[in-house]
């Protein structure tokens, strides 16, 4: 029988906003003179994607790319395949990739191997949120909000078979007792 969940309050809306402005601040900084283009990774990316590039001064142009490794519940399957990719030309661009989390690392590793073959100028990564502990393959994070233990998190973008992308603070899913 399957076990009932429960979400269990990680970080709040709040710490998450100060996180999303810092990065911002951060970018604003090192892409004043640039003219970026943000490559959001779906679907988790959204609401951070929304939040964090509503904080960028400088011009921005914002595409999406769709890579998918898990398959149903809460296990990678380890396998990353490109479901969508992005539409504009990435050749000459300051490409800036941004994921939800980092866990393996296989997904942004896959997704950094399938950008340099077309030529960008510079790309980095920024990352809402790190999960060294269940690294597989190295990954540079550029800019990052937070480390996060190797628990399996929902909310804010994030989901459990679809499900929890709406609450708007970051959640530990656990089993109930
Ligand atoms: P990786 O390829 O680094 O193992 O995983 C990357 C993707 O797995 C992330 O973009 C994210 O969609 C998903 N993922 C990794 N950890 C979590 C987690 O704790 N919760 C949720 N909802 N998705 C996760």
């Amino acid at each position: 029988m399957e076990s009932k969940k429960v979400c269990v309050p990680l970080l709040s809306r709040e710490q998450i906003a100060a996180a999303v402005g810092r990065l911002a601040a951060e970018l604003n900084r090192d892409y004043r003179r640039k003219h970026p283009l943000v490559i959001g990774i779906l679907k988790g990316c959204y609401v951070f994607m929304a939040d964090l590039t509503r904080q960028l001064e400088m011009p921005v142009e914002i595409d999406f790319a769709r890579l998918s490794s898990y398959g149903p519940g809460t296990e990678t399957s380890g396998k990353v395949r490109l479901i969508s990719s992005p539409r504009i030309d990435i050749r000459g661009r300051d490409v800036i990739v941004l994921e939800d989390i980092i866990d393996t690392g296989l997904t942004v590793k896959c997704f950094l191997k399938y950008l340099q073959r077309r030529q960008p100028a510079s790309v980095k990564v920024c990352a809402l949120a790190d999960k060294p502990a269940r690294r597989r393959v190295a990954v540079n994070i550029d800019y990052l909000g937070f480390i996060v233990p190797d628990r399996f998190l929902v909310g804010y973008g994030l989901d459990c078979d679809e499900k929890y992308r709406n609450l708007p603070d970051i959640c530990a899913l656990e089993d109930s007792v």
